[in-house]
């Protein structure tokens, strides 16, 4: 099965006026041509780069484009998202599901992998298709069709040991926020989720989709809500990122960060080192560092152990612990994920 190429819904029911992270969402770039054509690249490896995003297409915001750097086809945003030829080697030891979320599906659209939590598969669709992504094959269709989230609530109704829901994808932030209200609504009925937390890549390539109603959501639930935003370079986190973070921190939202360490885009001290500065800026606690999950298609993204666990150690090296995030792996069938140096 594919990952899920259904568009996202951009046109609200009643007929108000877009907010302006829809209208972005509904204007992504999919075209790898128009792509490199915006930056000034020639289109050398374009028959190429249209083949591996055949199963797992381009999807780009425009204001993502412009936090790249023009002319330079290494640019680690830009190698986040277009899809290459080395996407199409078959490579041992990387399989469609990686972490063996099929065996941890007790209903459709809810994984339960961890003692006490458990995790909503709300939606398939991504504002960006990130080409490290472990669920670039996820079975969506299977997971969100008929009633979609009715199954997942009643188990997690009938389970009074999972404290802790988390919201996840695709990116449960493309859901508008009436559909967030309704979701939010219903697990709100369940008297012994304790915490929620959320996901979402979202706001690193739309920062617009932090916007007043969410807030206003998230800030009047009966939760401590946690978002965990996915930046992997400080270059992701533009100014009106920092400055919609900032307010967030301030209206009792905890921030924290979780990045993939990718080879060619943030695999060097001093680019790990300006991440969590430019965190620390915006609010948002750096949480992990993870080593990449062996997803076929990604292989050309891995940092070996070794190296990671050096870049680790150099980054205590300079910065406070509190900027250091854990560098981890997760690995099916563990309790835990594996924390390789914290
Ligand atoms: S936003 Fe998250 S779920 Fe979507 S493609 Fe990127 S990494 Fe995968």
């Amino acid at each position: 099965m594919k990952h899920q190429q259904t568009p996202i819904i951009t046109q609200e029911r009643d007929g108000w006026e877009l907010p302006g992270w829809q209208r972005q969402q509904a204007d992504l770039i999919t075209d790898p041509a128009e792509l490199l054509s915006l930056l000034g690249l020639g289109a050398e490896s374009l028959p190429e780069s249209l083949a591996a995003a055949k199963d797992f297409p381009l999807r780009v915001p425009r204001g993502y484009v412009r936090l790249m750097e023009p002319g330079n086809p290494h640019d680690p945003l830009l190698r986040q998202v277009l899809s290459v030829p080395a996407e199409l080697r078959e490579e041992d030891g990387y399989s469609s599901d990686p972490l063996e979320e099929a065996s941890h599906t007790p209903v459709p659209g809810l994984l339960h992998k961890y003692h006490g939590r458990a995790l909503l598969v709300v939606t398939g669709a991504c504002a960006v298709h990130c080409r490290y992504c472990f669920r670039r094959h996820f079975p969506y269709q299977s997971h969100l069709s008929g009633k979609r989230w009715d199954q997942a609530l009643e188990w997690l109704a009938s389970r009074r040991d999972i404290g802790e829901v988390i919201l996840s994808g695709g990116d449960p932030l493309t859901l508008n926020n009436r559909r967030l209200q309704e979701l939010l609504a219903a697990l709100a009925e369940i008297p012994h989720l304790r915490r929620l937390r959320i996901h979402s890549r979202t706001p690193v390539v739309i920062p617009e989709r932090m916007d007043e109603p969410l807030l206003a959501l998230l800030s009047d639930s009966r939760w401590q809500t946690a978002l965990v935003l996915h930046a992997n370079h400080s270059r992701e986190i533009s100014d009106e990122l920092v400055s919609r973070c900032q307010q967030w921190r301030r209206e009792g939202i905890t921030l924290l960060n979780q990045s993939v360490l990718l080879a060619g885009v943030n695999d060097s001290v001093d680019t790990l080192e300006a991440l969590s500065d430019r965190l620390h800026v915006a609010g948002v606690m750096p949480y992990y560092l993870h080593q990449l999950d062996a997803v076929q298609g990604a292989a050309h993204f891995a940092v070996p152990d070794s190296v990671a666990m050096q870049l680790h150690r150099d980054l205590r090296s300079r910065l406070p612990g509190f900027l250091v995030p854990r560098l981890s792996r997760e690995e099916p069938g563990e309790p835990a994920k594996t924390v390789l140096a914290g």
